[in-house]
């Protein structure tokens, strides 16, 4: 059984008395540990879907069935990482990352322990009692992937995480998720506009169509891992699938 399963989701949203198709027919089951990618052009539904997994809209038609139970209201097993990281400016980095597990009632010590593991893993050590306007935004965006991984919910969806970010702070923060991921074989849905990343990141890329979002093509990533971020790009393999990718993706990308 998948992990998660999308049947048949179509979103409608009502603007000004007018209809809006945001998503049609969109089909993907997600098996437990995959990291998936889903790649489209800006408007084409990719937030309304992750919103719509994670309960906090309702599908116009269709289902989504997680763990073999239809989604039906917020689910708190699903972790979500959005752009923004969302950081409590009057907490430090540490306080931050604990909250999750401050709000389940987990003890001090405990919780402690689990954070500074978590931030020496993704390099931010030295770094615990700062105030998020004292980090840099690839800093904070490390600190809130790693505040969702703490609860350690079954599966994570990312919202365009590294957009804001510079692009060498991006590739940065690819390998310290694929490493994270690794080590705790999250399954993973992951959003972004950009090709290379989908393709570096995935085991599936996920290809959607302009507005109204469809899915275009799925593509298997097949490029061993562990995969080195930093020049995977060079290589036969990655380059074949961009290609292919490209291909199916361009028509759909206004390039006016
Ligand atoms: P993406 O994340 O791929 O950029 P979105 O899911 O944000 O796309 O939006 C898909 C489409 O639905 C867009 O055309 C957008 O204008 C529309 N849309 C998104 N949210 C709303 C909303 N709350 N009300 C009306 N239309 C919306």
């Amino acid at each position: 059984m998948p992990l998660l399963s999308i049947e048949g989701i179509r979103k409608e949203y009502q603007v000004r008395g007018k209809k809006i198709l945001a998503l049609d027919a969109i089909d993907l089951t997600v098996d437990e540990g995959e990291f998936v990618t889903i790649v489209g052009p800006s408007g084409c539904g990719k937030s309304t879907l992750l919103n719509l997994i994670v309960g906090l809209l309702r599908s116009s038609f269709g289902r989504i069935v997680f763990h073999g139970d239809p989604i039906n209201g917020i689910c708190t097993k699903i972790g979500y990482v959005t752009q923004k990281d969302n950081l409590l400016p009057w907490r430090t980095l540490i306080a931050n990352v604990e909250i999750a597990l401050e709000i389940r009632g987990v003890d001090k010590r405990a919780r402690r322990v689990q954070a500074e593991e978590l931030i020496g893993r993704v390099g931010l050590g030295g770094f615990e009692d700062h105030y998020p306007h004292e980090l840099s935004g690839g800093m904070r965006q490390r600190a809130n992937i790693i505040r969702t991984l703490i609860y350690d919910p079954e599966l994570i969806l990312m919202d365009e995480p590294f957009g804001p970010l510079d692009a060498q702070t991006r590739i940065v923060l690819q390998d310290q998720l694929l490493k994270l991921w690794a080590a705790s074989r999250k399954t993973i849905l992951f959003i972004t506009h950009d090709l290379i990343e989908a393709i570096t990141l995935a085991d599936r890329v996920v290809l959607m169509t302009s507005r109204p979002g469809r899915i275009k093509s799925i593509e298997n990533i097949t490029i061993p891992r562990p995969r080195d971020v930093f020049k995977i790009h060079e290589t036969q393999q990655f380059r074949a699938a961009h290609e292919r990718l490209w291909q199916e993706l361009r028509p759909e990308v206004n390039l006016a």
